[in-house]
């Protein structure tokens, strides 16, 4: 970013955008039946034209709520340059997440959360926008100091202060490039996740693993959790049309109590699952724990995270050995910032990060928070893998690009939220074209 330009922040724009993905039963799940998938969708301009696009991700009603929030803190955000605010991130991240008066409201998870993400999502589009990069690569080109300068500590040092974050970045340096030119060329490794939402019918399963397997996917994810019979039936379908040696991931969206989660998944044992994510409350970090010890020796681990609103959460779940895969999400933790510390501290506790995007624009953006894992924090790809859904990205002015089951690289500048105009105009709420159909209820 060149000194003469500082990109003042003039205006802050959030817009409740719904898709009635519901009317399909796509992403439908244990919990989450009739899903829109929806976005409080943020624009800010500049004075230099520059512009930058974030967003969360919601369900559908309620996302009014979320805007209002991104409301609330729009004053934090106008009147300052971006060149202020990136010089010191940390101190702008505290700003937003802990203005004396809203940070009540949370602190840092719920509605305030979400807002904060979509705002912080925001502003790291336009720093990338600015530098003429991808997300991922201005953090792949970030001086270690610089990318701790980014996150926030507190609350977290009594597992991973500053200095060890920034020894553990320096020590990933060797070999970094190579890593680069690698995913370059071959890509993330992707599971899909499009195949199995709970309200399919048996042959739509049928149909659409037989699709994914012919496209060239190996790992697949199948929702469960409503009805143990209908879930032996669904799993052993979907087993027997991948076969043996792809994967299979099952996702319960946080239904059973911890007794039930034991009893429940020791059953579904059978179609050796690699996980189960979300098996009981999100906030229930002991009960993650017993679940994990009681399913370790079935060979199957505890996966969540794309509920988890902080890192404080995340450090709590690692700490009590509650997970063996976490879920980063990029709209639920306070963006890119909150989310370096959750990928440093899953990298210290060696638990594999394997990124939740079910939802509109979360493969957009998560895929560039996983690329800079692998290249700058991991180094290392087993067990890992990002989760991928294929609705929807036709909204998008830079949509993920797949290829044989992996993510691409994204190559244009920014955070890959930007959606075109036309589609926002549509699925506005309320107003659009398009909304008002699922919202009869
Ligand atoms: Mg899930």
């Amino acid at each position: 970013m060149s000194r003469e330009t500082p990109h003042k922040i003039i205006h802050l724009s959030v817009r409740d955008v719904r898709f009635p993905t519901s009317l399909e039963h796509h992403g439908s799940d244990a919990m989450h039946p009739d899903p829109d998938y929806s976005a409080a969708y943020v624009v800010l301009d500049t004075d230099s034209g520059l512009r930058g696009f974030g967003l969360t991700f919601t369900l559908g009603r309620g996302t009014e709520i979320v805007v209002c929030a991104v409301q609330a803190l729009a004053g934090l955000v106008v009147g300052k340059t971006l060149q202020e605010i990136v010089s010191d991130f940390r101190r702008f991240y505290r700003l937003l997440t802990s203005d004396g008066q809203m940070r009540w409201l949370g602190p840092e998870k719920g509605v305030i959360q979400l807002a904060s993400a979509a705002v912080l999502n925001a502003v790291w589009d336009l720093w990338a926008r600015a530098e003429g990069k991808p997300l991922w690569k201005l953090l792949v080109d970030m001086d270690p100091e610089r990318i701790v300068s980014c996150v926030d500590f507190r609350y977290i040092t009594d597992v991973l202060t500053e200095e060890e974050a920034l020894q553990m970045l320096v020590e990933a340096r060797r070999g970094q490039r190579q890593r680069e030119e690698q995913m370059l060329s071959e890509g993330y490794p992707a599971y899909t996740t499009s195949c199995a939402w709970l309200g399919y019918s048996d042959q739509q399963l049928r149909e659409r693993c037989t699709e994914a397997l012919e496209e060239g996917w190996t790992r697949f994810k199948v929702k469960v959790g409503a009805d143990l019979e209908d879930d032996l039936r669904r799993c052993r379908l979907i087993r027997r049309t991948i076969g043996d040696h792809n994967t299979l991931m099952i996702d319960a969206n946080q239904r059973w109590d911890v007794g039930e989660a034991i009893t429940w998944v020791s059953r579904l044992a059978e179609v050796k699952p690699l996980w189960i994510e979300e098996p009981t409350s999100p906030d229930d970090v002991l009960g993650h724990a017993a679940i994990s010890k009681a399913l370790a020796p079935l060979g199957i681990g505890v996966a969540t995270g794309e509920q988890c609103p902080n890192r404080v959460v995340f450090k709590q779940l690692l700490q009590a050995s509650a997970v063996q895969f976490v879920q980063i999400d990029s709209c639920r933790l306070g963006s890119v910032n909150e989310n370096l510390a959750v990928l440093l501290m899953a990298h210290k506790f060696k638990v594999p990060v394997c990124p939740h995007a079910g939802g509109v624009g979360l493969c957009e953006l998560v895929q560039h928070l996983i690329l800079f894992d692998y290249i700058c924090v991991s180094a290392d790809l087993s067990d890992r893998m990002c989760e991928y859904v294929d609705h929807l990205h036709e909204h998008f002015a830079n949509p993920v690009v797949i290829k044989n089951a992996r993510y691409m690289p994204p190559r244009d500048p920014g955070y890959s939220c930007e959606m075109l105009e036309s589609s926002v105009r549509r699925h506005q709420y309320p107003g659009g074209d398009s909304v008002g159909i699922s919202m009869k209820k």
